[in-house]
């Protein structure tokens, strides 16, 4: 059985920034490995929705947008891989595994009951006949789509698709999933499902209050249809990306038990309240298989252009200390977070190459000067016992919350700790097997321990030949490992 951990799908057309990155995807994927690195048996998934009206170049269908979505696809993937973001399973939101699930969860919720229809008032393009979303009306950017016009075409609203400023109200017949049922029940577990405490008070305030059925259909064909039952209508894109954590951790081969879903906080309201119930109704999944990992977001006003634009941020700086930078700076709370160059560089010389690569250096160089005297380590040693007992269990716990900031705290208090016995225990001088044995423990967990957040940088000083920091089942062997004579180096940025 598998903990899924997911990240909220990007959607086209929108644009994946180094602010995506640090709310979501590189705790995500950080968060993934160090489940690895504990033995445990996690998949990171996401997908690409292409469902959204903002690709309809007619309001009606995604007839001539084919292109434009696999462009942005490729877009996301090369994002992806320039900060060395895996997944396990990514598939776009018109594939058939997907719209089968998706289609299967919508019976399932019919058979339910769970789902009311009624007649609501929409706004239709007296010119066209689309019924564009409101926000496209008032602001719309036509020549991302390749479209003529100015977009926002300022007090009058018009037409996104033909220009026309003339709307007219009219009766359509749409989906509801009724949530109101299991306000209670959500309230109760809110505490569970979400651990971030300053998320709580929001989500009780939602929940103070009877919850709105949520409308799930839309008045055109761009996503998956909903004929014949209800004609030329199709299902909010919000729905599918919710049932599509399941879709795509299914894709992954996984056995899905656990879910982590990390997201920034502008979508708490469907991973708090709508997929819990979704989950439970579809799945039969309890409040206790949801953690929802909602994070700050990033407040791109007030952070440097050069550090949002990630081709260009990844020109500049290294991928892993991007990594390491954006899940230092990322809380594991709501509080938003600003990027800057001064603050990289701060993270980057102070805490990851002074602290931590300065540590690892100094051990690497050691154990390859004395490696004569021979390595011997003992699960006895002290330092061993304290790692074991408890350090890993205060991770663990860390790990159990998906608090990734934290953990990556815990490990640089280590390194820490590791920088002061190395100057009190006067390990340079002494010179014994036992000793050396000690070094290469340090060596071993701390590239071990950082591996998840910088999995590129932690080869540079690993010395151990025949040996990988990606299990800490692995640690003590190590120690047994022939050593290579070169060591690399975490240049500080200038
Ligand atoms: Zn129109």
């Amino acid at each position: 059985m598998s903990t899924v951990v997911t990240s909220a799908f990007p959607f086209v057309p929108a644009t994946i920034s180094l602010a995506n990155m640090a709310s979501t995807y590189v705790p995500a994927d950080s968060y993934t490995r160090l489940l690895r690195l504990f033995g445990r048996d996690a998949v990171h998934v996401t997908g690409i929705d292409v469902h959204s009206q903002f690709v309809s170049t007619d309001g009606k269908t995604r007839d001539g947008s084919e292109a434009f979505c696999s462009q942005k696809c490729l877009e996301y993937q090369r994002a992806f891989e320039s900060l060395n973001i895996q997944f396990d399973a990514i598939a776009r939101t018109d594939e058939t595994h997907h719209t089968e699930a998706v289609r299967e969860a919508l019976q399932v919720l019919l058979a339910h009951g769970a789902i009311t229809q009624r007649q609501i008032s929409v706004v239709r393009c007296d010119g066209c006949g689309a019924f564009p979303a409101p926000r496209l009306t008032e602001s719309f950017d036509f020549a991302r789509l390749g479209l003529e016009g100015d977009g926002h075409a300022g007090a009058e609203p018009r037409c996104p698709y033909c220009r026309a400023h003339q709307f007219s109200d009219v009766l359509s017949t749409h989906y509801f999933l009724v949530l109101e049922p299991y306000r209670n029940k959500l309230l109760a577990e809110c505490e569970r499902v979400v651990r971030v405490e300053a998320a709580r008070p929001l989500i009780r305030s939602w929940l103070a209050e009877p919850l709105a059925d949520w409308n799930i259909s839309r008045d055109n064909s761009i996503g998956i249809s909903l004929e014949p039952q209800l004609p030329g209508k199709s299902l909010y894109l919000w729905f599918e990306s919710l049932i599509g954590y399941w879709s795509m951790a299914r894709l992954a081969a996984a056995n899905p038990k656990k879910f982590v879903h990390f997201f920034g906080q502008n979508i708490l309201y469907y991973h708090a309240v709508v997929w819990p119930v979704l989950y439970g109704l579809c799945y039969g999944g309890g409040a206790s298989d949801i953690l929802a990992a909602v994070r700050g977001l990033v407040d791109k006003q007030r952070s440097d252009p050069e550090l949002l634009d990630i081709d260009q941020a990844v020109r500049s700086y290294p991928p892993d200390y991007l990594r390491f930078y954006l899940v230092w700076s990322g809380t594991d709370g709501l509080t938003d977070v600003r990027l800057t160059r001064a603050t990289l560089v701060d993270v980057v010389n102070g805490i990851l190459c002074d602290s931590a690569g300065n540590l690892l250096r100094r051990l690497a160089v050691l154990l390859q000067k004395r490696a004569r005297a021979g390595v011997q380590l003992s699960s006895e040693d002290e330092l061993v016992q304290t790692f074991y007992k408890v350090l890993i269990p205060a991770l663990l716990q860390a790990m159990d919350e998906a608090l990734v900031g934290k953990c990556l705290r815990l490990i640089l208090d280590y390194v820490s700790q590791l920088n002061r016995m190395m100057a009190a225990e006067r390990l340079y001088e002494a010179e014994s097997a036992a000793v050396n044995g000690r070094i290469a423990f340090m060596l071993a967990t701390v590239l071990t321990l950082l591996s998840p957040f910088v999995p590129r940088l932690v080869e540079e000083y690993n010395i151990f030949v025949g040996w990988s920091p990606r299990s800490l089942a692995d640690i003590m062997r190590a120690a047994e490992c022939p050593l290579r004579q070169e060591v690399g180096l975490w240049k500080k940025l200038t």
